[in-house]
């Protein structure tokens, strides 16, 4: 008889595991606690518009990766469209001066040298950086648990970036800035990701993947995305069951043996598999059993990303001749969303059609704020929805100052505050993307198991510092040639028959 196997949560890497696991026969229930896939890859309507909630951009994008093959076999990328954007983004100085990153590396290195003849020698460097990581891809064939002799012998391409790792691996961002002269590149660059500690060399392979096409936007948006992962999971006979919180993990003898649903209920099966929120599963779900001293020191290493204040607006104008992704450095720094904000990210998704009306944009723009501040005002109070609307009006004024006369085109407004992201998807403190990446995280390996535990294996953001869609996608792989090869069988992995036909 087919092993079974029950998976919490229907996010990208719960319905990946979902799918590999089919693929190799085992039975499989995803437990999802919202009546929808996706988790933080999701999007909502209002008002006629759509609200894309996740994805900027897709690494892996690119047809011949073996990230693309990741993609196609569980059903994400299916043939449509994808964007690749000309610019990046585009940093509005506060005294007029505007930095384009573009995405094509030689246009880039071309516009730094206008603004900045002077800075030729950290130009160099960065655009040499940006070229080389391009060649840098995330291991996606075997689970490095896993890895044989050869396996280590087909990574050696990858040691080609590795003088880059140890010459930057520690240097942040804001580092590498100062080497500008110039102060407006100095502080356009060294802050325009707004994340403290936020490694060069991400930036670096962000931007090499971008001029190779490699990280684009899949048309549809985030939502679609998701769905069409769980088709395919649907399509290869796996179930979820939607609506139905895992509260417990059931344990016999150091051993998971199945879940126990908020009802009351008890499902078991063979393995049992997290790709939900860590905090919540090791000390909630599992009452804090299973944790030690060392997976203590790990998480005492890390810290979790700053949950966001995600506005978004519905605007009866056409925007896309404007460029997508600007960030605004503000004159002066102005607490707003419990925080001192010194600049705002406004991004328009016109390049995806399907999101809003005809003639008609979704704009949307995302703060940095602090848990604690939401939680003080308390989800639904009086105190909340004014300070909702505050953040909110700030925010149209500033879009005014951008978009003159924009506030009279505005037919839908929607605020998302850390509180929704942890009410929606169970995220620890409303956290975006899990634990934060830094020049110490990057590098981190963190265990799929927790001590003491068997028949258990924890997967997607919480594992992988940093978070993103390809590490939740590659993890529902590894995971199930890690139970493949326990079980004694060869892993398998098939592409969805009209992909097969279409490539
Ligand atoms: C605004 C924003 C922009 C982003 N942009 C990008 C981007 O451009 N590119 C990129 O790669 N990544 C991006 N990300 C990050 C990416 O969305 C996440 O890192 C990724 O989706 C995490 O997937 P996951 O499956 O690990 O976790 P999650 O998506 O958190 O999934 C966990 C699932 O478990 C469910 N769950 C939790 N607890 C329980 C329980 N007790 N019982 C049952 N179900 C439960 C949740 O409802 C959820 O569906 C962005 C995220 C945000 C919010």
């Amino acid at each position: 008889m087919d092993k079974s196997i029950i998976i919490v949560g229907a996010g990208i890497a719960g319905l990946s595991a979902g799918c590999y696991a089919r693929m190799n026969g085992y039975s499989t229930t995803i437990f999802e606690m919202h009546d929808i896939p996706g988790g933080l890859c999701t999007g909502w309507k209002r008002h006629g518009y759509t609200i894309d909630g996740c994805i900027h951009w897709l690494v892996g994008s690119r047809p011949g990766t073996g990230l693309r093959q990741v993609w196609e076999e569980i059903g994400a990328l299916h043939g449509q469209p994808i964007v690749d954007h000309e610019e990046f983004v585009r940093i509005e100085g506060p005294d007029g001066r505007t930095l384009v990153i573009y995405t094509d590396i030689d246009r880039f290195e071309q516009h730094l040298l206008e603004l900045s003849p002077r800075d030729r020698k950290p130009i160099a460097e960065l655009t040499r950086a940006v070229r080389k990581m391009a060649h840098f891809h995330m291991p996606t064939e075997r689970a490095p648990e896993l890895h044989s002799f050869g396996d280590r012998m087909r990574a050696l391409p990858a040691l080609r970036v590795l003088p880059l790792f140890v010459k930057y691996g520690k240097t942040t961002l804001k580092q590498f800035a100062e080497r500008f002269s110039d102060p407006f590149l100095r502080e356009a660059l060294g802050s325009f990701y707004n994340l403290d500690g936020f490694p060069f060399i991400a930036l670096a392979a962000t931007l090499g993947w971008m001029n190779t096409r490699n990280a684009g936007y899949p048309i549809g948006g985030s939502l679609e995305f998701a769905k069409s992962v769980a088709r395919r999971y649907a399509d290869l006979g796996g179930e979820v069951r939607y609506g139905e919180r895992v509260a417990q993990i059931i344990v016999e003898r150091d051993r998971a043996v199945g879940v126990r649903l908020g009802s009351g209920e008890e499902c078991r099966g063979d393995w049992v598999i997290s790709a939900a929120d860590g905090h919540a599963t090791i000390d909630q779900m599992l009452g804090g059993q299973y944790i030690d001293d060392e997976l203590r020191a790990v998480h005492a290493r890390l810290k979790p990303f700053d949950p966001l204040v995600h506005i978004a607006v519905g605007v009866a104008r056409d925007l896309s001749a404007e460029p997508h992704n600007v960030v605004r450095q503000l004159k002066d720094p102005v607490m707003v969303a419990g925080r001192s904000q010194q600049q705002l990210g406004i991004r328009h998704f016109c390049y995806d059609r399907t999101l809003a009306p005809e003639g008609k944009s979704v704009i949307t723009g995302m703060l940095r704020s602090d848990y604690d501040y939401w939680k003080a005002l308390g989800a639904g109070t009086e105190q909340y929805l004014e300070e909702k609307q505050t953040i909110l009006n700030w925010f149209i004024d500033r879009l005014d100052e951008r978009f003159s006369g924009i506030r009279d085109s505005i037919e839908m407004t929607d605020v998302a505050t850390p509180l929704t992201f942890e009410r929606y998807t169970g995220n620890w403190r409303g956290s975006f993307e899990g634990w934060q990446i830094t020049t110490d995280s990057m590098t981190m390996r963190m265990k799929k198991t927790l001590p003491g535990l068997g028949g258990f294996f924890m997967i997607g953001q919480w594992v992988n510092p940093g978070g993103g869609l390809p590490p939740a996608a590659v993890d529902g792989k590894f995971v199930i040639q890690i139970l493949c090869a326990a079980d004694g069988k060869a892993f398998r992995a098939s592409t969805p028959s009209i992909m097969t036909q279409a490539t």
